[in-house]
């Protein structure tokens, strides 16, 4: 059963000037479309073929480089989208998760601290992520290319209920080699009702 590119959940300019939608619209129409054409490729006639994207990730260590970028990179795609939302739009942090960032990282401005550090420190290509882990409590980690926390290669496993896109592709023709920039401008366009119900549902 073939994969398929759902459109974006908002228009393509929708998180201006955070993030630009000329870059959106490549993003998601050019790289996150090739990662889920490639995936397709790569499984079509195995036994990948009928499992969910969840599955595939978590035995990814058995299958092809093919499956574990392109499937990595479906997944990883998927769920960026959707935690992201016009600023203004994506309601507060607060409730339960609000509570075990501050259990985890002491402040909220430490977790944002914590996680800016991950995703600048992170060399080349990758993905900076909240987590849950076994216990229920929120960590932050990091990983290459398009690897995810999901995957049983991962050094450290959870669900990822927040991540970031570090790749060039994700931000270079607004912020060129300005990385950090691009980091904080995305605080303005998470979406913290969608990452709460990513919580809520991993716990
Ligand atoms: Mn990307």
């Amino acid at each position: 059963m073939a994969f398929t590119l759902a459109p974006l959940p908002y228009a393509n300019n929708a998180l201006e000037p955070f993030f630009d939608a000329q870059t959106m619209e490549i993003h998601h129409d050019r790289h996150h479309n090739a990662y889920v054409t490639n995936l397709n490729a790569a499984i079509a006639g195995t036994d990948l073929d009928n499992q969910t994207i969840e599955e595939i990730l978590a035995n990814v260590s058995k299958a092809s480089p093919a499956v574990r970028n392109n499937g990595g990179g479906h997944y990883n795609h998927d769920l960026f989208w959707n935690i992201l939302a016009p600023a203004g739009k994506g309601g507060e942090l607060s409730g339960d998760l609000k509570a075990a960032i501050e259990a985890a990282f002491g402040s909220v401005d430490e977790f944002k601290a914590q996680f800016k550090a991950a995703a600048t420190s992170r060399f080349g290509s990758g993905w900076a992520w909240l987590i849950v882990k076994a216990d229920g409590s929120v960590g932050i980690t990091s990983t290459p290319n398009q690897d995810n926390p999901l995957m049983d290669i991962a050094e450290v496993k959870g669900t990822p209920i927040l991540g970031l896109d570090v790749w060039e592709h994700a931000y270079y023709l607004k912020y060129q080699n300005k990385r950090p920039d691009y980091i904080d401008a995305f605080w303005n366009v998470v979406s913290w009702d969608a990452v709460a119900k990513r919580f809520a549902a991993a716990k």
